[in-house]
């Protein structure tokens, strides 16, 4: 459960009126306690949303994966809202993966770079100075 994870777009807030009112939309990884929507906390002051009364923590994740797979929304989603919401979400995760293949390059051709540099330094004539010079 990461803290980070964005809030719901309004298509996603919109369909959750109509569709999933009356059925508990997520569950917390915390306490195992499934929520209705009106039953999720809020709190205004930190600006967050459906959150888990007990326990506090976000629950949107939760809920995002429940308008993915819940039927009622597939039934009121007649626009295809929550296919579009989900090919926004693969982007995202497709543009943080890269972002990662990028690290991982830049990493590796760096200790590239660092272990021909040290082949290079090995195959120098050892002129350091704890050694007595031919004198
Ligand atoms: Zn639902
Ligand atoms: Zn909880």
């Amino acid at each position: 459960m990461s803290l980070s994870s964005p809030p719901l777009i309004p298509a996603e807030r919109e369909l959750l009126f109509p569709a999933c009112w009356n059925h508990p939309i997520a569950t917390c990884s915390q306490c195992g306690s499934s929520f209705k929507r009106d039953e999720l906390a809020a709190d205004p002051f930190r600006g967050l949303s459906l959150l888990c009364p007990m326990c506090g923590i976000a629950l949107t994740d939760a809920v995002r994966q429940h308008l993915m797979s819940c039927r009622m929304v597939a039934h009121v989603d007649t626009e295809n809202l929550v296919a579009q919401t989900r090919a926004l979400l693969e982007t995202n995760a497709m543009v943080r993966k890269d972002a990662q293949q990028q690290r991982d390059t830049a990493q590796r051709l760096r200790a590239e770079a660092e272990a021909e540099r040290q082949k290079r330094d090995d195959k120098l004539p050892r002129r350091s100075s704890g050694e007595p010079e031919a004198k």
